[in-house]
């Protein structure tokens, strides 16, 4: 896909593969080595190689297992078969006395058939190249685990177990189908099956011997692909083995999976009873499963997520219901290859079912009837637990609720909340008080409130400050809407004040709360308080979902200059600038955390409380988080820098450090004095990859940066908890002094400024060179995004939301704007704006002002540049065609060079169009460091022109 990766939508629609270059030499490769591996297969593969192999083994195996005193026992062969079938016989019948005699001798058969079985199953060749096989892809896989931006991070044993669990599944599964198939077919394929199943064993024996035997195979697999994960511990210089995730992840999650597969297979195999057909529904099974999501059939058996810091926390009982669930299912199926096992001759369908019903006795009854009861149960409790009905509601919100979204509503000026966790039981309990007031040139006559958790809340009280009337209470989409009796003037306040809580009760099939839990509970407020705006974001996103229930596509932004959309921003649509104050209580050895500064700290009942109040006025948006952290404290000027972190995860704290330090100073000598005297990183679990900006806190993934594994010395290494946190830094400025609208360009204002400030602050440490190793993670990944726009692609000042365009192609295009016009002139353009619109709106400023402040700066012949970064999409095709070094006296060399350029403007849908050059880009030569040694802008005006340079050293 390298040929297609950058198409667009309208490319993949008009153009052909083109079958040459890297696709042509790629296909060529493998179609030489497939040709070359079937040729060897070819010479190697006997037809009789199987059964031979094994037949000369197993010649003497069986007969050595069976005890002999068992084997003379003579055979009561039915009357009504004809004396030729050695058929059996239902032992239990008929030889159950006479067996539970024996009953010493059944105890030592049954450990004897299964090692027998096992042994006959791993000892041989196919086996090990299989296992072989696995483990060398795993390892290979192993170089790249957890890559972000081409860095590592360390081995911890997560992402080991994942490795090894992920890498090796496929194997593992090809492994028991295969033998599964062996297994059943063993006694036939060597024509043993006539003597062994005239033996007077129950034929439950070789049943469970077999199914024993092979769920050995994976359980003992599970031992070597734990030593292999520690064994790529170890060669990566990393000690911190923790067996019990080992254990609980291979044992106690992977290892009941494989089991169950292989009661599966067994039974698949004993039901089909023709060896060919037995795997060939087992493939089917397994394509089945692959387009289950497809066809709507998601099976959601095994989505755990763990974490450092909360281990499997509440998706473990989720996990042990399905485990029994499946459990009770794969008892159901061995009942069913128990009745159908084939023993003797009889393969006839009439025959087997006849079989099967003289082998329903009471105890195979018994057994069946409680796996059956378990099974109805526990896919009830299950069911009970799960529900889909999120879509509806959102379809319903839409439909029944927009029409009110034009009413004035009241806005929120100040917040005081009472927030009590209780991570154990996963519950949230909030009071709160809103200040509200009449921002609106009108009366507001209706409060209309959305509750995002909908039936998942429970409101314990809700008053409005003034008299009013409750005239929907929707609990089911959670909406509640009051008339108020009189209207309140413009300018008028009031207050809302309510007791809410949610807590979860089982589990869902999407997965677990992870909001509150055990360890690293993340709230977000959003989420859970109650909005005085109808929320646009709780609207189905894709066409196609909206189709389903009947509502028209829709647009993802309001325009640019939309009246409406400049009133509000993004971050808060219920409020502009509020006071803050918040109590967050948790469990006695944890620490919870809101923004705003820590008045008071006690200890009460056995629970931890903490006082947090802002003395300056922030957009209403915040969250709530709460764990067992340690904490790493340092300071930059008046700042109090602190890191909440796991234990163990100490590795990037310096590093995150030192960006703080570097944001606070590049961007308060930039765009302004920082606007708290506390900056505070907050690690939650890696159930969310990513990091955010609330006012002074920054809640920050543990994947994201805190078990990356920057090498100083790697030039490839992009320290990305470095970046990460300086984006997120860039944010206080970026979001919380300066907010746009929410219209078109909104996210450009927060996710393009922020990633502006990080740039800046990144390149004085890393230096141009691998700053353009970054930009072209940052070049690719746009290319990539375009090519899987679903919508339409924007141009940056009018992008909606659109990741590929406000960071990435963001970062390019304020990057090459620094280098065209200068940062300081740049910096002072930004920092006009930000001057203008910091802590101010509404209405709220958009793309237009901020375009105007740079083309202040911007001289006349490069004002080209800010059209074509920020108006519309503009692909270049630039390159060096060739280049030519001749030495000089004194060392030096004469450089000539050929380049070619080309410049397309792209439509939303991607088609692009060539126009003509007349652009000023950089040519020049760089050594073998990448370090330029002569850089020049020039004019570039046809396709293919020639440079020469003189350069002091060689060039690379
Ligand atoms: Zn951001």
């Amino acid at each position: 896909s390298i040929l297609t990766e950058y198409w667009t939508v309208a490319e993949r629609n008009a153009r052909l593969l083109p079958f040459e270059g890297v696709l042509l030499w790629n296909r060529v490769l493998w179609m030489g080595v497939a040709l070359l591996l079937s040729g060897f297969c070819v010479w190697r593969f006997s037809f009789s190689a199987f059964a031979s192999e094994r037949a000369t083994k197993a010649d003497k195996d069986p007969v050595r297992a069976e005890p002999t005193p068992v084997r003379t026992e003579p055979v009561e062969v039915p009357a009504r078969n004809t004396p030729v079938r050695t058929e059996l016989v239902e032992v239990p019948a008929r030889v159950g006395p006479r067996l539970r005699q024996a009953q010493p001798e059944r105890n030592v058969i049954l450990p004897h058939l299964i090692w027998l079985n096992f042994r006959e199953t791993t000892k041989n060749i196919y086996f090990g190249v299989l296992v072989l096989a696995g483990l060398l892809f795993m390892i290979f896989a192993s170089t790249t685990v957890g890559d972000v931006f081409g860095t590592s991070t360390w081995p911890v044993t997560f992402q080991m177990v994942e490795l090894v669990s992920g890498s090796f599944s496929l194997f593992m599964i090809v492994i028991i189908t295969f033998y599964a198939g062996e297994l059943v077919w063993r006694e036939r394929e060597q024509r043993l099956d006539q003597i062994v199943d005239a033996l007077p064993t129950p034929t439950w024996l070789p049943l469970v011997a077999k199914l024993v035997a092979l769920m050995l195979v994976p359980a003992v697999l599970e031992i070597v692909l734990m030593a292999t994960g520690i064994g790529i511990q170890l060669s990566k210089g990393y000690t911190r083995f923790e067996i019990p995730v080992y254990l609980q992840a291979l044992f106690g999650i992977d290892f009941v999976q494989y089991a169950l597969f292989c009661a599966l297979a067994i039974t698949v195999h004993s039901v089909v009873n023709h060896k060919y057909l037995g795997h060939f529904a087992m493939i089917v099974y397994f394509v089945v499963l692959g387009f289950a999501g497809q066809l709507g059939l998601e099976h959601h058996l095994y989505p755990t997520v763990y974490s450092d810091m909360n281990w499997w926390g509440h998706f473990m009982p989720r996990l042990r219901s399905f485990q029994m669930y499946w459990t009770a299912a794969s008892m159901l199926m061995l009942v069913a290859a128990h009745l159908l096992w084939t023993r003797g001759t009889s393969s006839g369908g009439r025959e087997r079912i006849r079989l099967a019903r003289a082998r329903l006795n009471g105890a195979t009854l018994a057994f069946a009837g409680a796996s059956f009861v378990a099974f109805v149960a526990l896919g009830g409790f299950i069911f009970y637990n799960t529900n889909i009905l999120n879509q509806r509601r959102q379809a319903d919100y839409e439909k029944k609720y927009k029409p009110s979204a034009a009413q004035p509503q009241m806005k929120i000026t100040g917040v005081t909340l009472d927030v009590a966790l209780y991570p154990a039981d996963q519950r949230v309990r909030v009071r709160g008080r809103y200040t509200l007031q009449n921002k609106n040139a009108v009366p507001v006559s209706t409060i209309n409130l959305t509750f995002l958790q909908g039936p998942k809340l429970d409101i314990h009280e809700l008053a409005i400050g003034v008299p009013n009337r409750l005239i929907e209470d929707d609990k089911g989409i959670g909406v509640r809407r009051y008339e108020l009796d009189e209207p309140l003037a413009p300018g008028a306040t009031t207050s809302l004040s309510f007791d809410i809580e949610q807590a979860t009760h089982g589990f869902t099939n999407e997965g677990s709360n992870t909001a509150v839990v055990f360890n690293g509970s993340f709230v977000n407020a959003v989420a859970l308080l109650p909005s005085l705006a109808y929320l646009e974001r709780a609207e189905l996103e894709r066409d196609q979902d909206r189709r389903k229930f009947g509502l028209a596509p829709k647009e993802r932004k309001r325009d640019r200059d939309d009246v409406r959309g400049l009133q509000i921003n993004p971050l808060s649509p219920d409020a502009d600038w509020i006071g803050f104050d918040a109590t967050v209580s948790t469990e006695a050895d944890q620490i919870a955390i809101a923004p705003g500064y820590l008045q008071r700290e006690w200890t009460e009942a056995g629970r931890h409380y903490f006082h947090y109040k802002m003395d300056a006025p922030i957009l209403n948006f915040y969250a709530f988080q709460s764990a067992r952290y340690a904490v790493r404290k340092d300071r930059w000027n008046d700042v109090a820098i602190e890191v909440y972190y796991q234990p163990g995860h100490e590795y990037n704290l310096a590093s995150m450090i030192e960006s703080v330090k570097a944001s606070l100073a590049y961007d308060s000598r930039n765009f302004g004095a920082y606007q708290y005297r506390q900056f505070r990183i907050v690690e939650f679990p890696r159930y969310e990859v990513f990091a955010q900006s609330f006012p002074n806190t920054i809640p920050y993934s543990e994947l994201i940066g805190f078990i990356a594994r920057v090498r100083p010395d790697d030039e490839n290494d992009i320290d990305y908890p470095y970046y990460v946190t300086a984006h997120e830094a860039g944010h206080q400025w970026w979001g919380h002094q300066v907010v746009g609208a929410d219209v078109q360009g909104g996210s450009m204002l927060i996710e393009t400024m922020a990633q502006y400030s990080a740039l800046m602050v990144m390149k004085r440490k890393v230096g141009e060179a691998k700053m353009r190793k970054f930009l072209a993670y940052e070049l690719d990944r746009y290319l990539t995004g375009r090519a899987f726009e679903q919508k339409k692609e924007l141009p940056l000042s009018r992008v909606e939301d659109q990741p590929y365009i406000h960071y990435r192609k963001g970062s390019l295009v304020m990057y090459a704007l620094a280098d065209y016009i200068g940062e300081d002139k740049l910096n002072q353009a930004v920092r006009k704006f930000r001057d203008a619109n910091a802590f101010k709106g509404p209405p709220y400023p958009n793309t237009t002002q901020f375009i105007a402040a740079l083309r202040e700066v911007t001289p006349p012949e490069l004002q080209y540049v800010i059209h074509d970064m920020f108006e519309r999409i503009v692909i270049y095709d630039n390159r060096a065609v060739s280049a030519t070094a001749k030495p000089l006296t004194g060392g030096r060399y004469q450089v000539d060079l050929k380049v070619f350029a080309k410049k397309r403007v792209a439509d939303e849908l991607g088609r692009e169009k060539d126009v003509a050059l007349a652009d000023l880009i950089d040519v020049g030569v760089l050594d073998d460091k990448g370090e330029p040694l002569v850089i020049e802008r020039r004019k570039i005006d046809r396709e293919e022109m020639s440079f020469s340079f003189v350069v002091d050293r060689k060039p690379v």
